[in-house]
């Protein structure tokens, strides 16, 4: 069993006991408030069992279920939506019974104390309960605990109807006990639409959408073609198609496996992520060359960290006829560098959104050549001495 279970079995075991203490103090001494936030305390016990009992067969996978039973969870919560419309109904029933009739019994001291008790035993666990969804990271024992809550200020409610009730005005108790009867309906809805929705694959909601699909879009070299996600039960199932020019399939496998990794990193509760790479040759591309001079007559640097400026141009190539579109001449800040510029160079380039760099004589394989090569920036030889003579080859 992990803190998560236990943390979840220790509050099933707090709640019965004041929902039972709620029970028999509100019944013999006079309070349907109390008797409703009782009510209200069993089915939180319910739906703590219920999601136990998901967390513990969701997992399974099998042939028959490769998706896994995740949705066993909102179909029991579903179930669970259906039995506290019943509850509220009931308690709300009781309330304007006892607030019609004319004959109200005052509550008891005894209820007060009742109240006051599982006030502090609400209040204890809520804050348990934040701690150890914080320590663990689970949104849902998080979720959990603001719960939690506000099942305390509920009791806070409790609390003024009985002691008023005690005071000499027992009709705020079935006020109270119609306002928690209206606050169980709220909470029954909830559990209904949240099922209801993840039952009927609704789309993962916009923000985390918006987070994976930006995670993907700075990939290099690729574009994102479509992004859809579903919930499953607490898990997440990703479908995502993504475009590249990279004809490389090992460095499509690395770029796969990358983005994936950082989708996972990013996004907690993810299951499966469908990743589709399809190949699309670019139309239009962009080159660099390494320079000695900042103008058109340059001649190529030989070596590509220290040269001290780069030849940046587009060429659009359409249906194999390829065509100069514009050229420009960039500082390379980090050419007297002692340390780390082939490294810094690449980098530059690739925030230029560069996709193929010139060299014109053999490149040494060091940090900058690797550095290139994760930026996925090919490297193509050239035999042209000058910076013009290169851009003429494009014309
Ligand atoms: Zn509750």
């Amino acid at each position: 069993m992990n803190r998560l279970e236990k943390t979840a079995i220790v509050s099933a075991i707090a709640t019965a006991v004041i929902a039972l203490i709620k029970f028999l103090a509100g019944t013999f001494f006079g309070s349907i408030a109390l008797v409703a936030d009782a009510i209200h305390s069993f089915t939180d016990i319910i739906g703590s069992i219920a999601v136990l009992f998901g967390v513990r067969f969701s997992d399974v996978k099998s042939k028959k279920f490769p998706y896994g039973l995740y949705k066993l969870e909102n179909l029991v919560s579903l179930f669970l939506a259906l039995l506290i419309f019943y509850t509220a109904f009931e308690i709300l029933k009781t309330s304007i019974d006892a607030a019609m009739n004319s004959v109200l019994q005052e509550a008891g001291a005894i209820t007060i104390i009742a109240a006051l008790f599982s006030l502090l035993v609400s209040f204890l666990l809520a804050k348990y309960k934040f701690k150890v969804g914080r320590e663990e990271n689970s949104p849902s024992m998080l979720s959990e605990a603001k719960h939690t809550q506000l099942d305390a200020i509920t009791t806070v409610g409790v609390l003024i109807g009985v002691i008023a009730s005690f005071a000499g005005f027992p009709l705020f108790d079935p006020i109270m006990g119609i306002l928690i009867a209206l606050l169980i309906f709220k909470a029954g809805a909830e559990i209904l639409f949240d099922s209801a929705k993840v039952l009927l694959d609704v789309s993962l909601d916009y923000k985390t959408m918006k987070k994976i699909e930006k995670i993907a879009a700075a990939e290099k070299a690729v574009k994102v073609k479509e992004l859809t996600a579903r919930n499953s039960g607490r898990y997440i199932f990703v479908d995502l198609k993504l475009e590249t020019n990279i004809k490389d399939l090992k460095k499509v496998d690395q770029l796969k496996k990358q983005c994936e990794k950082k989708i996972r990193e990013t996004v907690p509760r993810i299951d499966k992520i469908m990743l589709d790479i399809e190949y699309k040759k670019k139309d239009v591309l962009f080159y660099s060359v390494p320079l000695m001079q900042k103008n058109k007559n340059s001649k190529i640097a030989l070596e590509f960290g220290t040269a001290p400026f780069f030849g940046l141009f587009k060429v659009i190539n359409k249906a194999g006829k390829k065509k100069l579109l514009e050229s420009k001449i960039i500082e390379n800040p980090y050419a007297k560098k002692s340390r780390q510029k082939g490294i810094l160079a690449a980098e530059m380039l690739a925030k230029n959104k560069i996709d193929v760099l010139f060299t014109s004589g053999e490149m040494h394989k060091g940090g900058g050549y690797y550095a290139l090569q994760d930026y996925f920036i090919e490297i193509k030889k050239t035999n042209k001495k000058f910076f013009g003579e290169l851009l003429e080859e494009f014309k």
